[in-house]
């Protein structure tokens, strides 16, 4: 089975974007992986600090293997915006294939400084686990916001984000390129959608020539998410989208099965919604359709 850097490098020479899904519970896991293994193509599942809280650090990470192995089948596992050294060395210890290192929130050289000391630890645990650094301002949390934030003062500058990769050392770089996590009601409902600077992605690729990763990609110009992945990015996260999809098919089971108490008989509903939605973003992602 191929490492995961193997599988970035296969996507930036074809031209393609690895798909990232975060997931919470098992509905969403099955989904996921039925979608890619329908198209044949790798895949990672993510989980944040607190999805991994609730399915367990340890006990996602014997699941996601067993997959691979069962199936042979490419799927990895990132930890998704881990903000302590503590945190990302459970996760490394687990076997997570990747570690997303966010401390955006700090000044420069601080989240330089300690990027740097986490990816020391890290690698010492396991030499071939991806670090993910972060610069910019992305927003924060995968939910339905009221308002569009401000983020245009936060999109991460080509020089910067040079200097960040050349010392730290870190793997995967994920800039703020007119991106961000949720989405506004307006985005939900289908009447507006996220545009991404795309000549800042070229300038960043060109300047840090490592994977890039689209953070906050729900509810993005299908257009735009193809501009993208041109420019050089080689990582799509959704997550929202995902979430909205598994609340309305769990609403569709509930209401079509009013007296049914057997899970395995109304969460199938949820796994068809989220799965349909992870095929329509894995065919966008790697020009399948
Ligand atoms: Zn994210």
């Amino acid at each position: 089975m191929d490492a995961l850097q193997n599988v970035l490098e296969q996507a930036q020479e074809n031209g393609v974007a690895v798909g990232h899904f975060n997931i919470a519970d098992l509905v969403s896991l099955k989904a996921v992986f039925g979608a890619a293994q329908e198209l044949k193509v790798p895949v990672i599942v993510g989980v944040s600090e607190g999805e991994r809280e609730f399915i367990g650090v340890r006990q996602i990470a014997v699941l996601v293997q067993s997959l691979r192995e069962e199936f042979d089948f490419p799927i990895f596992l990132n930890a998704d915006h881990t903000h302590s050294l503590a945190k990302a060395v459970e996760a490394a210890r687990a076997g997570f294939d990747s570690i997303v290192f966010d401390l955006s929130a700090l000044p420069f050289e601080e989240n330089v400084r300690q990027t740097k000391e986490a990816i020391g630890a890290l690698k010492a645990i396991n030499p071939n686990i991806l670090v993910e650094g972060e610069i910019g301002d992305i927003g924060t949390g995968s939910e339905i916001h009221e308002k569009a934030p401000d983020l245009s003062k936060g999109l991460t500058n080509p020089g910067e984000a040079k200097e960040f990769v050349q010392s730290t050392g870190i793997d995967i770089l994920a800039p703020a390129v007119g991106n961000m996590h949720g989405m506004l009601k307006s985005m939900v409902q289908g009447e507006t959608k996220k545009h991404l600077d795309i000549a800042r992605i070229t300038q960043i690729k060109g300047a840090v020539r490592i994977p890039l990763t689209l953070h906050g990609g729900s509810g993005t110009d299908d257009e735009d998410l193809r501009k993208a992945i041109a420019a050089g990015i080689n990582i799509v996260h959704i997550n929202t989208e995902l979430r909205v999809a598994w609340r309305r098919g769990l609403e569709e089971g509930l209401a079509k099965l009013p007296n049914e108490v057997t899970p395995y008989k109304i969460l199938p509903f949820a796994v068809e919604a989220v799965k349909q939605v992870t095929l329509s973003r894995l065919r966008l992602f790697n020009n399948l359709l």
